[in-house]
């Protein structure tokens, strides 16, 4: 069976707008910042945040060109993963998900739920997964499972970054800085696209390291033709790497959600905030500036991370 493509734009076009947040505290008062938090985590329960604006057009297009199968790559905690394998099952498709690494039984919380969407999960050792995006590999990959809409890992492509530039034009609220974590960087490009040089970008590397700065610039190339200059890459709230943790993170976790009612999760939203309120505590923002974070989802992996840390 076939996946309707009218079902899916019906679906994306009754979508309700994004609530916004405004933060109040003591800090944010004495500094004089206005901080809004937009709540894209809220978009949908599975297909969360930016995982929904990533897979949105690609969505449409694998429906479009008549794919029954949608196939992707990720790590074992990826929710890029969990997105695939729910919007799998929310529209029809049939998934595949090729995972880094070993299988490890019992499934994490993540695995376990996708292969519960129907996903079909495929090891695939640390060597092969490195040569994902290589087009012998990609070619095997069709002999081997056949008529596939291909995803990238993290869910990075041309039309992801259209659906993240659309994020832009439907924020009502006047801002001067857009605050966003950075996995593979194709959301803080989107966003760049969609700010058009104006404003300003600060996005949080979730990861060790700097080369998101070329990533980024390479991606904006993509939907716009052009790199751009108003943006910046916070590279000191890595917390030691992808996916890597300290208890202090998971006490700002916890504190947040009390004073603000808004869940965080440790890989990138929790690392984001932490900077942003240690940036404005330093004085980084001027008395005035009105901020806005955007709550890019991925609770999905928290269930997991509370049984390994107990936080
Ligand atoms: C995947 C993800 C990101 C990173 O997005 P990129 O577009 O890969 O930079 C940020 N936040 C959350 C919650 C994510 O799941």
């Amino acid at each position: 069976m076939t996946v309707s493509a009218q079902v899916l734009s019906d679906f994306f076009r009754r979508t309700p707008p994004v609530p916004v947040q405004k933060l109040e505290s003591e800090l944010l008062h004495g500094k004089q910042i206005e901080l809004y938090v937009r709540r894209e985590d809220l978009l949908h329960p599975d297909v969360s945040g930016n995982k929904w604006r990533k897979l949105k057009h690609n969505l449409l297009a694998a429906a479009e060109q008549h794919f029954e199968t949608l196939l992707t790559f990720g790590g074992a905690f990826s929710n890029h993963i969990a997105a695939v394998a729910a919007a799998g099952k929310l529209f029809g498709f049939k998934t595949i998900g090729l995972i880094r690494g070993e299988e490890h039984l019992p499934l994490n919380h993540t695995l376990q739920q996708a292969t519960e969407n129907g996903m079909q999960l495929h090891y695939q050792d640390r060597e092969t997964y490195r040569r994902k995006n290589e087009p012998d590999l990609q070619a095997r990959l069709k002999q081997q499972f056949g008529h596939a809409y291909l995803i990238p890992e993290g869910g990075t492509n041309a039309l992801a970054l259209k659906g993240c530039t659309e994020i832009i034009s439907e924020i009502k609220v006047d801002f001067d800085v857009l605050c966003c974590a950075a996995g593979t960087g194709g959301t803080a490009a989107g966003l760049l696209c969609g700010l058009n040089g104006s404003k300003a970008l600060l996005a949080f590397s979730a990861l060790k390291g700097d080369f998101l700065q070329q990533e980024i610039d390479a991606f904006t190339q993509i939907c716009s033709g052009r790199t751009y200059r108003n943006w910046h890459l916070q590279t000191a709230y890595h917390f030691g790497g992808y996916a890597k943790t300290k208890p202090e993170l998971f006490a700002f976790i916890q504190e947040f959600e009390q004073q603000f009612q808004i869940p965080l999760e440790p890989v990138y939203t929790a690392k984001m905030f932490f900077g942003l309120f240690e940036l404005i505590r330093q004085n980084h923002f001027p008395a005035g500036t009105k901020i806005m974070a955007l709550h890019t989802g991925g609770l999905q992996g928290n269930a997991g991370f509370k049984k390994e840390f107990n936080f």
